[in-house]
């Protein structure tokens, strides 16, 4: 079985135990510990950024 060490709280996680989420469209798993995105499917840079830039527009604008 593979285990994962959360990188945020280091609990040692089988790959079962990861909790899925989709997040901006993209099937993600997250941390059941902590909530931190783990992995994410098609990771593609330019569009992270994308997003992260929006998310700061909003933190601005609210
Ligand atoms: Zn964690």
């Amino acid at each position: 079985m593979v285990r994962i060490v959360c990188p945020h709280c280091h609990a040692p996680l089988a790959a079962a135990e990861l909790e899925q989420a989709t997040i901006a469209g993209q099937l993600s798993l997250l941390c059941p510990e902590c909530s931190a995105v783990l992995v994410s499917e098609h990771a593609e840079p330019e569009y992270h950024s994308l997003e992260e830039h929006f998310a700061e527009s909003r933190v601005v604008h609210a």
